[in-house]
């Protein structure tokens, strides 16, 4: 159930969605059919910041994000691949400094991976389609949310694309 369209399922365009302009192609192969970049394209594609934290598990700085306290309708899609990986519908307010959502837009637009860095026992949260990170899930935290889940993740991973930016009145539905 995507509220603002059809793109979820027909999203499957690489390459053309995420890269800023990136002026020659080497050819589309099929590694850019299955989302896969290598890692000197994923350089050239992204800012530092941006390669840091989507390619490199880093972590941006709380309350210095784009996104922690925005509040705009809209459609967040990963960064570095233009997936649609949540919507404004289930962004909360923690005061984490992060953005935070109780749900992912649909499950299988995001994957888990256990990861025991630093000590600590998360789940992190990749872009389903890209593998780019995202940030982590935590749960049973007390917020009042309907799922008692929290993704916290980075500004950086995402970009938002407003409701109502493109065509609105789509005939299906
Ligand atoms: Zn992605």
């Amino acid at each position: 159930m995507s509220i603002f369209g059809n793109s979820i399922f027909g999203n499957k365009a690489p390459g053309v969605v995420g890269g800023p302009q990136d002026g020659s192609a080497h050819g589309a192969t099929d590694e850019e059919n299955t989302g896969r970049k290598s890692d000197a394209q994923w350089r050239k594609e992204l800012t530092p910041e941006e390669y840091h934290v989507l390619r490199q598990a880093g972590t941006e700085r709380p309350y210095t994000g784009e996104y922690w306290d925005t509040h705009t309708e809209g459609v967040y899609q990963c960064r570095a691949c233009g997936a649609e990986l949540f919507t404004s519908n289930e962004k909360f307010d923690s005061h984490c400094g992060w953005p935070s959502f109780w749900a992912p837009l649909a499950e299988g637009n995001v994957r888990y991976i256990h990861d025991r860095t630093l000590g600590m026992d998360r789940i992190e949260v990749r872009c389903g389609s890209c593998d780019s990170h995202l940030g982590h899930v935590f749960e049973g935290e007390g917020y009042g949310t309907p799922t008692d889940q929290r993704y916290c993740i980075n500004s950086v991973s995402l970009r938002l694309v407003a409701k109502g930016g493109a065509g609105d009145g789509a005939p299906q539905n």
